[in-house]
């Protein structure tokens, strides 16, 4: 079976496709620009409309997971409407890259603006938010010294008191694809197989992680660290905090969210300057304020949620590294039976 047919036969159902056409009070002459999205939030819709407005050009977005947007993409092939494609995950990155549905962008201002770890050495992509996947626990039931490390999840005294997210989940694919490439697969399949003799719960999505810890379901998990971000938005109280993982060890794994012009399009030079528009530093303190991610780029105020939480030293996801390990990362996952 194909890497691709063994991703597809993993994920779930896909979700209904959402067309929004956002049109600009000055009505653009030309058509508009095509953006697909795997990023759902609300804060994309903001940012399209700003765009708009600024530019007099009409933004269409289409917003799905990445792995059914890939698809579509490779399915629509030369006669794709699409212009962009925005991810959540820098492994889909790598997959669009790989399926030749992105061209590159030579673009000195984008390469002075955006560092070179965030981007792809040949202009396929940028990176737009760094998103960090750590331990989050419970504060009224664990102390965190407790654990430090991912491998700390793996201790006895948290036997029943797991939560993690689905395997099919993309976080947690690009998050053991990147230790597959860095730590090897015999280190990373024993972690995994002693994570999994705690019989963890497993949930289908962060959120979920975060509310079951919360409710005493459990004790400790493993989530991006903006989902907590809007617990706390919304609940200053809220009684989960996070532990900055391996910090004496390579860090803290981040992921990308990421975007790249695609091959067909024939707005290069519209599609470029969104990229750019969406680096600015006013739009990338919005990814921090308004979703409590980290900028793609150097100056941006922190958000002022996670900030209690302090800096931590970061492991940034190595997507040439990473990008070839995501089907066995898939495989293994299924084999230690994170579901
Ligand atoms: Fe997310």
């Amino acid at each position: 079976m194909s890497s691709r047919n063994a991703l597809l036969r993993h994920l779930p159902a896909l979700a209904a496709l959402v067309t929004l056409a956002i049109s600009s009070p000055v009505q653009a002459a030309g058509e508009p620009l095509v953006v697909y999205t795997a990023r759902k939030y609300q804060l994309v819709d903001t940012l399209f409309q700003e765009y708009g407005k600024e530019r007099g050009i009409d933004v269409k977005f289409v917003t799905d997971d990445g792995a059914p947007l890939i698809q579509r993409l490779t399915a629509e092939g030369a006669g794709s409407p699409a212009d962009l494609f925005i991810t959540v995950d820098a492994g889909d990155l790598w997959r669009a890259t790989q399926a030749g549905l992105l061209q590159p962008v030579r673009s000195p201002a984008l390469e002075a603006a955006i560092p070179a770890h965030l981007r792809d050495p040949e202009g396929h992509w940028f990176g737009l938010a760094v998103r960090a996947r750590t331990i989050a626990y419970s504060t009224a039931r664990v102390k965190p010294a407790e654990l430090s490390t991912y491998a700390d999840l793996a201790d006895p005294r948290w036997k029943g008191k797991l939560c993690l997210r689905s395997g099919t989940s993309e976080y947690n694919v690009s998050f053991v694809a990147d230790r597959l490439a860095k730590d090897g697969r015999a280190a990373t399949e024993a972690m995994l197989r002693r994570w999994m003799a705690n019989d963890p719960k497993i949930l289908s999505s962060d959120t979920d992680v975060l509310e079951a810890i919360k409710d005493g379901d459990c004790d400790v998990g493993l989530t991006n660290t903006y989902y907590l971000g809007r617990e706390l938005a919304d609940d200053p109280n809220f009684p989960v905090a996070p532990v900055w993982a391996d910090q004496n060890g390579r860090g803290t794994q981040v992921n990308l969210s990421g975007l790249g012009v695609i091959t067909s399009s024939d707005k290069k030079p519209e599609a470029e300057e969104l990229i750019k528009f969406l680096r600015e530093p006013s739009q990338q303190e919005l990814f921090a304020r308004n979703n409590h991610e980290y900028p793609a780029v150097s100056g941006v105020k922190p958000d002022p949620v996670m900030a209690r939480f302090g800096t931590f030293k970061r492991d940034m996801i190595d997507v040439a590294g990473a990008g070839p390990r995501l089907a066995e990362a898939l495989k293994l996952m299924d084999e230690v039976g994170w579901d």
